[in-house]
């Protein structure tokens, strides 16, 4: 890890566990409320206006390092600024994350920086530019006359490395040599490592997505979910774990059960190895 990863690594810690601005306005002129289901962060914006400058925010909610950190920030860097201005803002911060624009930021906003390194997580992309959509959200439904708003992060951000990485996943040979017995299990297991969620990266048993595989004969039937209900990849998902699953020899039969509870939750079922990758500390 470079220094400027671990400053930034700081900074952002620094922002979690000090959030500026953090609350809620007692009578604010716009709510807006957001949430990543990929990673579980939720947050409200209380926000009061007067004459298109934004005077005051306040910020609550939960979720990790990464999405709490960047609220911290973002409320920092739009207070008391016109909408206008917030808004160009947004668009600014987005581009960076999202289509690799250079940082171009005011000096004012440097921690914001701290926020590029996130790049190198897919996933946590999401994170940090959930408070800004909410925040965009919000304005925009402010304009139109609303004083409340709900954003859920969604499609935004998906990659166009996508359909590459599925490619390679499926080019790459079933590894090793068949055992026998109680190693099936094992077997099943190592075969769905080469199952890849495309949206976070990563496969699908370190992501701790698979909640259980159980072995009858030459039937195997795995019961798994996914990131969140809204994944628009599950048949994806479901067609790589057969194909995978498929070519173990004495495979005949494949149930793909798929459930919502219990929810995922990367923050306890994901492996640490995968953890410390989706950069949950
Ligand atoms: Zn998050």
């Amino acid at each position: 890890m470079s220094l400027t990863d671990d400053l930034y690594r700081e900074i952002i810690l620094e922002h979690f566990k000090n959030p500026r601005n953090h609350g809620k306005l007692e009578r604010p002129d716009l709510t807006a409320q957001g949430a990543n289901p990929f990673c579980g962060d939720e947050l409200e914006l209380t926000i009061s206006l007067k004459e298109g400058v934004l005077q005051e925010i306040r910020a609550q909610g939960k979720g990790c390092s990464i999405s709490q950190a960047s609220v911290s920030m973002m409320t920092e860097a739009v207070s008391g600024k016109k909408i206008g201005e917030v808004e160009e803002l947004a668009g600014k911060f987005k581009a960076i994350m999202l289509e690799g624009a250079p940082m171009d930021l005011p000096p004012e906003l440097e921690d914001l920086e701290a926020l590029e390194g996130v790049k190198k997580y897919p996933v946590r992309i999401k994170c940090a530019i959930l408070s800004w959509n909410t925040l965009l959200e919000g304005l925009s439904a402010y304009r139109k006359g609303s004083a409340a708003s709900s954003h859920v992060e969604g499609e935004e951000g998906s990659r166009p490395e996508l359909s590459d990485q599925l490619t390679a996943q499926s080019a790459s040979p079933p590894d090793k040599e068949a055992p026998k017995g109680e190693s099936r299990q094992e077997e099943v297991r190592s075969a769905l490592k080469q199952v890849i969620d495309p949206e976070l990266n990563m496969n699908v048993v370190d992501l701790g997505l698979i909640y259980g595989i159980d072995i009858q004969g030459a039937q195997v039937k795995v019961t798994y979910t996914l990131t969140s209900p809204g994944c628009p990849l599950g048949p994806v998902i479901k067609g790589q774990m057969q194909g995978s699953l498929g070519k173990i020899p004495w495979v005949k039969e494949i149930e793909a059960d798929l459930v919502w509870s219990p929810p995922w939750d990367p923050h306890t079922m994901a492996s640490e190895e995968t953890k410390t990758e989706l950069g949950i500390w």
